[in-house]
Parts: C-alpha cells; sequence; structure tokens
C-alpha cells in the first residue's frame, strides 16, 4: 500500500471540506444523492461532496460527486463520480484531432493513485459477515442496511491486499449488479476473496433495490 505525505494528507483533508462545503450548498447534487436514497446525514457520515470550487488539479472533476475514502487515519483517497442525467456512455465529451469521440467516465480516479477499497472503517465493525460492492454508492447502501460492506472501484482496480483485508470474516459476500459483468466481477471475488456471490435480479443493483424495498428488501437478499 502506499503511504501519503503530511502534504497529501492535508490536502485530500482541504478538499473533502471545501467539496462538503460545496454540496452543502447545492440543491442539485443533494436532490441527486436524495433520489439515491441518501439522506444529508448519510452524507455527511461519508463525508459526500461536490466538486463546485476544484482545488488546483481538480478541475477536471467540477461538477462531480466527490467520494472520499475515509480511514481511521483520515482521508486516503477520493474518486469523483458523474452525477449528470445523462448515460455517460453515449454522452460525445469532445472529439479529438483524429476524429475519435470521447465519452463521459462515470468514475474518474485521481491520476497516479493507487486504488483503495472503499469504507474500510465497516470492517472494524463486530460481524461474522462483509459485504463486497463493485463502486462506492452500493457499499454505503449496504451498510445503511446494517449489512456491513467495503467497495471495490472496479474489477481493474483490484488490489492482493484486498483480499487480506477480507480474511478474517467468516463469510464474505459479493454483491455484484444483476449482469454480465456483474457476474464476471463475483465470479473473479469468488477466487480472490472466497466471497459468496448474492444473487442481485437482472437489471438491478444493491441501490436500486433499496430505492424500491427499503433496507428490508435489501437484507432479505442474504436472508434464509
Ligand atoms: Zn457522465
Amino acid at each position: 500500500m502506499q503511504t501519503l505525505s503530511t502534504e497529501q494528507r492535508t490536502f485530500f483533508e482541504t478538499a473533502v471540506s471545501t467539496y462538503q462545503a460545496d454540496l452543502a450548498a447545492d440543491t442539485s447534487a443533494q436532490a441527486y444523492l436524495t433520489s439515491r436514497g441518501l439522506s444529508p446525514a448519510d452524507a455527511a457520515t461519508w463525508r459526500l461532496g461536490v466538486v463546485r470550487r476544484p482545488l488546483v488539479g481538480h478541475e477536471s472533476y467540477a461538477g462531480r460527486l466527490a467520494l472520499p475514502y475515509l480511514t481511521p487515519a483520515g482521508v486516503v483517497n477520493l474518486r469523483f463520480r458523474c452525477i449528470q442525467p445523462h448515460n455517460c456512455k453515449t454522452v460525445v465529451l469532445w472529439v479529438d484531432e483524429k476524429g475519435k469521440e470521447h465519452n463521459c467516465v462515470k468514475y474518474l480516479s485521481i491520476d497516479g493513485m493507487e486504488s483503495n477499497l472503499f469504507n474500510v472503517l465497516d470492517l472494524k465493525k463486530e460481524s461474522p459477515y462483509i459485504g463486497v460492492t463493485e463502486g462506492e454508492l452500493d457499499a454505503m447502501t449496504l451498510s445503511l442496511c446494517g449489512i456491513p460492506a467495503v467497495g471495490v472501484p472496479g474489477v481493474e482496480n483490484w488490489q492482493d491486499h484486498f483480499g487480506r483485508c477480507l480474511a478474517d470474516f467468516d463469510l464474505v459476500y459479493s454483491f455484484t449488479d444483476g449482469d454480465k459483468a456483474g457476474k464476471a466481477f463475483g465470479r473473479f471475488l469468488a477466487r480472490e476473496a472466497k466471497a459468496r456471490p448474492v444473487r442481485v435480479p437482472r437489471g438491478q443493483d444493491i441501490n436500486s433495490i433499496y430505492q424500491e424495498k427499503g433496507a428490508d428488501g435489501v437484507r432479505a437478499l442474504i436472508a434464509g
């Protein structure tokens, strides 16, 4: 794992505080979170923000949701999610000199940063099991439903030590999206973390189940 300098930690802390303040003044970003079932209190728990006043080097994240990676030692990383009401994959943001179209990228990571597990504070919770999701939003959602969970920022960002973080739990559940990519990720987690795949209905993810059926609907996935 990479260690951060004091300057980097201070920079992340300033960034997170700034983007939290930006969120507090931004009704459209608040509405986005509400639409995903996340209350202002939930946003405060995870120190979520929106980038309206980007810090130097963060200009390309303007308008995005800021997802801080919180640890007992403070903020160690950030990712930025597009919250525009569009399908990122079909939106052409710019065309390069060769005529190649570049789509919006749903999640942006900070260049040069190693990836981290999201929500590692849940690893300290007293629980015989832990959930693993793809992405931050589903990890927060599971946690809200009383299921401790960590998020992997995409299968391509898996690090070997993630598996060791999960080794203390009797049972690891993988909650992956109900689509082809989700199934592949589930197989990957079964191999890397001995995770038991939880069946998520086709076309759904944890957050959409939460929006539709609440915490009971999510908990029912691992009942019985
Ligand atoms: Zn987008």
